[in-house]
């Protein structure tokens, strides 16, 4: 199934032995719930299988978390963050110290963790190692510093009055994580959780569960106190549901579907009103104008679809070309999409893996198959590699109009649509007609028009000459039906926080 040729994004056409490597046979030590940092059985004796999507081939069996695992998590959640507990004594500047302790010790077995990412989700292994655990431990650094800076703020009132804010903790934090980013995802939930002061109660996605329980020993051996993180490995409609329904979980945090955010929302009002976050879909525009730099923009689109096989709330799903270059656009991109290396993930010289499951990958054929029957110019790709496993080869569609179900559908796998465009105002009327709005690109060497352009776009980020470009330091969240809240930044401190304002009346009179 491999192909020989370079590899995209700069990566040599051979392993350089300066590259990590990755471990080729691992052994699972962690697969039970974790709570208390202690090990526990499932309640119900349930177990679940892991799967590597590259060779089909079962990883381990997982204990299965459902509602009467949830509440005892819950409980040791709620007992580690009451006023009195170990960590809510503890000084700020100590929260700070353990989140870089995790930092220290993910790092310390980063090798280990992108080889297992690799392993359960078949992403290329030099993706897992250089971008998915460099996000975890930026992530979680950023977070150790904001630790002791969670200040409030003084309100002039009047003279008989002294006001001022406290930012508190939530107190019990759900958290939901999807299969695309499992551990960045979950580092994405804990540490802006944990900088606040807040307990969490995490459910990985049920293809992708061992890196969160790698991660849980490694918590318990940065010395953060029992209860504080609880991590239940099961599925979406038992321990998922458990969580979004729980009666004393204050707040959940979700990644994945819009259909099951709405689920998780619905839950919450059912409930206990507890505060929601979601994180959800997308269908990006990426506009490239006739005065941008060509080859950047090829570059830079096509990694935006085909990165982690395209399956990326924030893929490049719409690229907008505008007409002068779009010709040349296309061919540039079928020759970039062609040099992609389909093989084993653990094979630095992979570029492009499987994808998660088989229900993805029939969703996203089926769309495939949509696209050629509603008119689309199939340009590259279009089928499975292979007779067996998840591979689908990088596909590129042109010509694509606007009411095709390629055009509307969140595809999540390795498909580009390109359209053509004139104008600038039709350009941004088309980029914004979607119910999503998670994030957009401009292409073009006009500051000027970046700027009106990107004011325009109803999305909650907008990168200009560049794609994916992810820090732990911005805001990353949608507008419309792409979510609710933001993570990452300052931004999410508030959306772990409860603000509460303290009024004094002064009562002795100095004049
Ligand atoms: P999903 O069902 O939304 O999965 C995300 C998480 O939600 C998983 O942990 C899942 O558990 C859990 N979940 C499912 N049903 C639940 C419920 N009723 N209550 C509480 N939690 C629940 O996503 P999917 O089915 O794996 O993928 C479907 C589509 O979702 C994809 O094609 C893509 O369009 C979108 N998606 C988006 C993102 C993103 O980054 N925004 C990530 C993944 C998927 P299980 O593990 O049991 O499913
Ligand atoms: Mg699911």
């Amino acid at each position: 199934m491999a192909e020989n040729g370079t590899i995209e994004n700069g990566q040599p056409e051979k392993a350089s032995p300066a590259l990590p490597h990755p471990i080729t046979h691992l052994e699972v030590k962690y697969t039970k719930i974790f709570i208390n940092n202690e090990w526990h059985p499932s309640e119900s004796g349930r177990k679940f299988a892991t799967y590597n999507p590259a060779t089909g081939a079962k990883i381990c069996d997982v204990e299965e978390a459902d509602k009467a695992d949830v509440d005892k998590a819950v409980e040791a959640a709620r007992a580690a963050g009451q006023r009195g507990s170990t960590w809510r004594k503890m000084d700020v500047s100590s929260r700070g110290q353990l989140l870089n302790k995790l930092a220290d010790l993910i790092d310390r077995d980063r090798v280990l963790l992108a080889s297992m990412e690799t392993m359960d989700t078949g992403k290329p292994f030099l993706q897992s190692f250089f971008v998915d655990l460099d996000g975890c431990i930026k992530t979680l650094r950023y977070y150790a510093g904001w630790a002791d800076k969670i200040h409030g703020k003084t309100m002039p009132v009047d003279d008989n009055f002294v006001c001022f804010t406290k930012h508190e903790p939530i107190g019990v934090c759900g958290a939901i994580i999807p299969w695309n980013f499992p551990l960045l995802m979950f580092m994405w939930k804990i540490a802006p959780a944990l900088c606040c002061g807040n307990t969490v109660v995490i459910k990985p996605a049920e293809q992708t569960p061992l890196t969160a329980l790698h991660t849980a020993a490694l918590i318990k051996e940065a010395g953060f106190p029992p209860g504080v993180v609880n991590i239940l490995p099961g599925f979406g409609p038992t321990a998922g549901a458990a969580i979004s329904n729980h009666m004393d979980i204050d707040k959940v945090a979700f990644t994945g579907s819009t259909d099951v955010g709405k689920l998780i929302k619905e839950a919450a009002a059912r409930s206990n009103l507890k505060r929601v976050t979601l994180e959800l879909g997308g269908k990006n525009p990426c506009i490239v104008y006739g005065d941008a730099d060509l080859q950047l923009a090829v570059q830079e689109a096509q990694h935006g679809a085909f990165f982690n096989q395209g399956q990326c709330c924030t893929a490049a799903s719409r690229v907008f070309v505008e007409e002068q270059v779009y010709e040349e656009f296309i061919k540039r991109s079928v020759e970039n999409a062609k040099k992609l290396v389909a093989g084993d993930p653990l094979d630095a010289r992979t570029s492009h893996g499987p994808q998660i499951d088989q229900k993805q990958f029939d969703k996203i054929m089926e769309l495939i198959e949509s696209g050629k029957r509603e008119g689309a110019k199939l340009e590259c790709g279009g089928c499975a590699i292979g007779d067996r496993g998840l591979f689908i080869q990088p596909t590129i569609f042109s010509g694509v109009k606007d009411h095709m179900r390629i055009a509307k559908e969140e595809i999540f796998g390795p498909v580009q649509c390109i359209f053509k465009f004139k104008s600038q105002e039709e350009v941004v009327k088309r980029a914004n007609s979607t119910e999503y709005g998670l994030a957009a690109a401009v292409f073009t060497r006009s500051m000027d028009r970046a700027l009106s352009v990107s004011s325009a776009l109803q999305s909650g980020t907008v990168w200009v000459n560049c794609y994916n470009a992810l820090h732990a330091q911005a805001p990353f969240g949608g507008y419309k039906m792409s979510g609710n809240g933001r993570e990452l930044g300052e931004y999410a401190l508030a959306e772990y926080s409860e603000v509460k304002a303290v009024t004094i009346k002064l009562t002795e009179k100095l004049y």
